[in-house]
């Protein structure tokens, strides 16, 4: 039985109807580019697109990986756009954002999984518009070697973003192409890199994991040195998708919250509708402004 329970009265969507989401939508179509607000249905597009606050998602709208509770498509992506990272610099100089999160499919297909294009888009966005932070929220680069990582920590991204997505007990079935331990030595080696660049990562809730793992990650995380953790609550974008174990509740999510920053995390983010992207550029400035 793949269905999940009725959703809580505090997961509420507000419909995308403002000016601001329109103008979004606009200049995201016009570009060319696609973004995970859309791709994921995420709940916050509303809120988020009304401030132009679009993720955008390169490398194409086709996955080589198929975790269960993802709604991009899996299957042979098309070839990497060159003229790609030029179009997501103008997009985010024309929606003058203080801060982008971009994010990719996994290329799988690729040596480098993509590395060297996420680099380029990195540079192409500080040559457009220097001000601009950027996070990166990349794929884990598993069948590459150290020098992909690398080269998109030399492109010096001021967030360095992946996600670790669930508890170790539930990659089989909810992440089966990915590696949990993998994952966590990616981020690791990020800092070991460059002691200086943030790195942030996020799970989801309600998928079946219990407390203790949740903690646990924390932990582990802490220990590879992450220094922002977000953690939302997982719907289910369609039938076929992995199933909504439990909605943890608001008062959950402030128990995770303050244990986080007990660990030692500088920023986190712990609501029912947190994603990962969610108030990314907010967050930071405060962070930075602090
Ligand atoms: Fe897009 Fe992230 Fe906002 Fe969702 S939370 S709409 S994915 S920017
Ligand atoms: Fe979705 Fe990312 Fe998994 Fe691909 S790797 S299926 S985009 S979550």
């Amino acid at each position: 039985d793949n269905a999940s329970p009725r959703k809580p009265d505090w997961i509420r969507v507000k419909a995308p109807t403002s000016e601001g989401y329109r103008e979004t939508h606009r200049i995201m179509r016009e570009h060319k580019l696609v973004t995970v607000c859309e791709e994921a249905g995420c709940p916050n597009v509303g809120e988020c697109w009304a401030q132009g606050h679009a993720t955008m998602m390169i490398m194409g709208e086709i996955c080589t990986r198929g975790c269960t509770f993802c709604n991009v498509a899996t299957g042979r992506p098309d070839a990497l756009d060159p003229f790609e990272p030029a179009r997501v610099a103008d997009a985010v100089a024309k929606l003058g954002l203080a801060h982008v999160v971009i994010t990719s499919v996994d290329r799988d297909d690729l040596d480098d999984g993509g590395a060297a294009h996420i680099a380029q888009t990195i540079r192409a966005v500080r040559r457009r518009t220097p001000e601009t932070t950027i996070e990166v929220l990349v794929p884990d680069f598993l069948r590459c070697g150290p020098e992909a990582l690398e080269s998109v920590v030399e492109a010096k991204p001021d967030v360095f973003n992946h996600n670790l997505e669930t508890v170790p007990g539930l990659y089989p079935e909810v992440r089966p192409g990915a590696r949990y331990f993998h994952s966590l030595r990616l981020l690791q080696r990020v800092k070991e890199i460059d002691p200086m660049m943030f790195t942030k990562s996020g799970i989801m809730v309600g998928l079946g994991e219990d407390r203790q793992a949740v903690m646990q990650v924390m932990d582990d995380m802490r220990a590879a040195d992450v220094d922002f953790l977000t953690i939302g609550q997982y719907l289910q974008p369609t039938q076929k998708h992995h199933a909504v174990a439990r909605f943890v509740t608001p008062e959950e999510f402030s128990g995770y919250e303050k244990s986080a920053y007990a660990k030692g995390f500088l920023m986190v983010s712990a609501t029912p509708l947190t994603r990962s992207s969610y108030h990314a550029g907010e967050d930071f400035a405060r962070l930075r402004a602090a």
